[in-house]
């Protein structure tokens, strides 16, 4: 929907400027800052702006989405799927099957390889997001209030609150995402706790590992495979039956 949109808003409203200001306000993680942006937005183009509230904004803002967002992982995995068995789709079917069994199966086999590459306890794309939110996290005083819970401050002196065990900032993005932002990751940091530990359960390396332990097994020689004989005697007066149809 997201994509859509942008499309749609780059090519109808391209003259009023306001691509930027819908891609902050879709961005946004607080509805304060979402009214700003949206509101500057209908100040340039009160058409966009009506043409966004009839879409409804819990279909293309982080801040009115009701459900997780999980964020780095994929909300397009049918459309990706999809582009990766295009190839089948001229073939019969039970060489369709075949095909998307092979296709698994090195799926499985690659992310088995870059599991086994990896020494985090969440997975590459989170470490990642962990490396860029680092040198931010050192601007802020941290203050324990509770356990697991603190208040950090930044040099201007606003104030968010995050509890780690709740995977909780007041800034929201930890507590939509589950990945620290650079205020737990702050209080974490200053407080001796990993951060990788007190992200959401599914970017653990376990739980990814675990999604693909499943063995997808390789196909029989069809000279090795034993049909019992009331199979092959249903099979054939099928295949006669359709021969008299
Ligand atoms: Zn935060």
């Amino acid at each position: 929907m997201y994509s859509n949109l942008e499309r749609n808003i780059s090519v109808s409203y391209a003259r009023y400027g306001v691509s930027c200001l819908f891609f902050s306000a879709a961005k946004a993680y607080r509805v304060r800052d979402f009214e700003k942006y949206f509101e500057e937005l209908g100040g340039r183009s009160p058409g966009c702006r009506k043409y966004l509230e009839n879409v409804g904004f819990e279909h293309w803002t982080r801040t009115y989405y009701k459900g997780e967002r999980y964020n780095i992982m994929t909300s397009n995995n049918s459309k990706a799927m999809n582009n990766v068995l295009r190839k089948a789709n001229a073939y019969p079917i039970v060489y369709m099957i075949q095909f998307i069994r092979e296709v698994i199966m090195r799926l499985f086999a690659a992310r088995g390889k870059k599991v086994s590459k990896c020494n985090s306890l969440v997975t590459s794309e989170v470490d990642e997001r962990f490396l860029q939110d680092l040198p931010k996290s050192g601007k802020f005083a941290v203050m324990m209030f509770g356990p697991w819970s603190y208040q950090v401050t930044s040099k201007s002196g606003e104030h968010y609150h995050v509890v780690l065990d709740e995977c909780m900032c007041t800034c929201l993005r930890y507590t939509m995402l589950r990945i620290p932002c650079e205020h737990a990751l702050a209080a974490a940091i200053h407080f001796g706790i990993n951060p990788k530990a007190v992200v959401g359960l599914w970017y653990s390396l376990q739980v990814f590992s675990d999604s693909f332990q499943e063995s997808v097994l390789p196909i029989a020689d069809p000279n090795d495979v034993v049909i019992p004989q009331d199979i092959s005697e249903f099979m054939i007066s099928r295949f006669l039956g359709l021969l008299i149809w």
